[in-house]
């Protein structure tokens, strides 16, 4: 997701931050910024920018080279949004109200909001809407507190901050030291020769055109760093760990994009870590071992939740597809009635929207134009408008009276892949929480899903590992002209997410259908030349696609199935399959969607397609 990186040594640290911030834009981000320091007790330099680094590295060239060449010691940052909108003011370096400290971090502080009535009642006071500058401002608490121990005072604030966390922080005081932390989110230090010069960042990349010898952090570890010592590191409760130098010794080239030959790609695999941060500080087993889930917008919003008599869903695209899922969800879970539409339709055609409803608007990018109208409409005729959206402070957010964040992280493929199962995770915790809320769910159903839910990214890691096989059997298909995708129930929309995916990226025609819906005409398609994707996993509905896979081979259809793992039955039926761990039905879709993503990513990339960015689309939609 967002980057970080830090420079200690010699050499004049502003060209070098600014060079390794380009060399983790792959990673996406709004907006960037640098903190440079040089003297003892001189304040900090800051520079920020909304947007491109290279709007950053214009602002960064006003000073001139004799200064610049002094200031040693730096932090850079590109950030990704998730607290406050992307703006110059919430960009990162933070600096703590004395001015002694700046910080950049990348995660999330699930119990900032705690944190920062805590220390606005000691006469703190906040410039930003982040999360960030409340770690920055508690890490200041202590500092002033116990002799300006910077160490000390990071592990102490961090012993009292929940989620996660990479950070770098620079004391004003002592420009020859830098302190790094990290939890869940990634770090790594570069050591330069002799321990005269130290660099860090989110990973390697920036690293490897230095030194080969680097640290990667271990989660709760805090690392202290003076140029010429070597570095030393604590665990949270301030005893010593071991350090660990390994060598890389990466081809830079490989390095972009995270080593993935495309964003699509990466995205793809990046799966199991977004939905992870997807349920972070929202899905929690208490002491007692059982779950409960915490959304703020139910909490804010309960009353007018729970009297919801009827659940309108407005999206477009992919997102429409995880509507579709949703109102499975929500249906199960809290008996609420539940209608999806196409925004680009609901808008024009004087729908009936009523005070007690509630619209969720799913859009990834938040900005898109057809959703946006919609939830305008909506809110003239008064129902309460409940966003789902992966980007921060936009206007989808914003026009929104509540909703959740899907926190998945920039989404650049314009294909969406982490978008989708980010949004049918928050569609899964606002049922599972609504539904328990009203009772409509047994606490034994409550407790089932919400344990297997949390299995999900082991899971997901499981179905990717099938990569190469996918990838292998997708030769195969490279040269179909129409292809036919079949689910039921709820792989029913995934059966259409799977079409759509192929569609975008290899400009093969694909269709998605109900599986039994095929014999009321698509049925006359199938021939041996037309491959079809069956979605056949154990649920209620399995023995009827399995009646339904079938009827397609008696008819010389060429089935690949996805399968429940160690399903035989199906294997002797047919000559492709891929499988996917056992997991509670209405969470198939997590793992179901995945075989469909890498079957048109490598179908694309066998037929040399530009699978990042598709002819004719764009990633943000924002015309109708
Ligand atoms: N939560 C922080 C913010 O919103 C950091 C985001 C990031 O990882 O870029 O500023």
């Amino acid at each position: 997701m967002c980057g970080i990186v830090g420079y200690i040594g010699h050499q004049s640290a502003a060209p070098i931050l600014i060079k390794g911030l380009h060399q983790l834009e792959y990673r996406g981000y709004d907006s960037a910024g640098i903190a440079l320091s040089g003297k003892e007790q001189q304040a900090f330099h800051l520079f920020k920018a909304k947007g491109k680094v290279s709007n950053l590295e214009a602002k960064v060239s006003s000073v001139d080279s004799a200064e610049s060449a002094s200031l040693t010691t730096g932090i850079g940052h590109t950030r990704w949004a998730t607290h406050g909108e992307p703006s110059e003011t919430n960009a990162h370096p933070h600096l703590s109200m004395s001015g002694e400290l700046a910080l950049v971090h990348n995660g999330i502080i699930e119990n900032y909001q705690l944190l920062k009535e805590q220390l606005s009642g000691y006469g703190y006071q906040f410039k930003s809407q982040t999360d960030t500058e409340v770690l920055v401002q508690l890490i200041d608490y202590f500092y002033q507190k116990n002799g300006k121990q910077l160490m000390k005072a990071v592990s102490q604030a961090l012993n009292k901050a929940i989620g996660a966390y990479a950070i770098v922080v620079m004391e004003q005081s002592n420009p020859n030291h830098l302190v790094a932390a990290r939890k869940a989110s990634p770090l790594v230090i570069g050591i330069g020769k002799d321990n005269e010069e130290f660099f860090l960042g989110s990973d390697a990349t920036p690293l490897v055109e230095y030194t080969h010898k680097v640290i990667y952090l271990d989660d709760e570890q805090i690392a202290d760093i003076q140029p010429g010592t070597a570095v030393t590191i604590t665990n949270l409760d301030e005893s010593l760990a071991n350090v660990n130098i390994k060598d890389v010794d990466i081809d830079i080239s490989a390095l972009s994009k995270g080593g993935f030959p495309h964003f699509m790609q990466k995205e793809i695999f990046e799966q199991p870590h977004c939905i992870e941060n997807s349920m972070r500080g929202r899905v929690i087993q208490r002491e007692d071992g059982l779950y409960e889930i915490k959304l703020s917008a139910l909490t804010n919003f309960k009353a007018k939740l729970i009297r919801a008599r009827h659940v309108i869903i407005v999206a477009c695209g992919t997102s429409w597809h995880a509507g579709l899922i949703g109102k499975q969800l929500i249906e199960e879970m809290c008996r609420i009635r539940v209608e999806v539409e196409y925004a680009s339709e609901f808008r024009y055609r004087n729908p009936v929207i009523e005070k007690d409803d509630v619209v969720i608007a799913i859009s990834q990018s938040g900005e898109t134009a057809d959703t946006l109208a919609a939830i305008q409409l909506a809110k003239s005729e008064g129902a309460l408008v409940f966003g789902i959206v992966n980007g921060v402070g936009s206007s989808i957010a914003r026009a929104a009276d509540t909703g959740i964040y899907i926190h998945v992280g920039p989404e650049i493929g314009v294909a969406s892949t982490k978008a989708f199962t980010g949004q049918i995770t928050v569609l899964t915790m606002l049922a599972l929480a609504l539904g328990n809320a009203l009772g409509t769910i047994s606490e034994e159903k409550f407790q089932n899903i919400c344990s297997q839910l949390t299995t999900i990214p082991e899971k997901m890691e499981m179905v990717l590992k099938q990569n190469d096989k996918i990838e292998q059997l997708s030769e195969r298909f490279t040269y179909a002209k129409n292809f036919l995708y079949l689910g039921r129930g709820y792989n029913y929309p995934v059966a259409l997410e799977g079409a759509l995916k192929l569609k975008e990226i290899s400009y093969i025609h694909a269709e998605g259908y109900p599986a039994a819906e095929m014999k009321h005409g698509p049925i006359a398609l199938v021939d041996k030349e037309m491959p079809i994707v069956t979605i056949a996993t154990h649920d209620e509905l399995y023995h009827k696609i399995i009646s339904n896979m079938q009827e397609v081979q008696s008819r010389n259809g060429s089935i690949l199935a996805i399968i429940t793992e160690g399903d035989d039955e199906v294997k002797r039926m047919v000559s492709e399959y891929v499988e996917i761990p056992s997991i509670h039905s209405c969470l198939v879709p997590l793992l179901s969607v995945l075989p469909m993503q890498l079957l048109a990513y490598h179908v694309a990339v066998k037929k040399g397609l530009n699978v990042d960015m598709p002819r004719n689309l764009a990633k943000s939609v924002t015309v109708e």
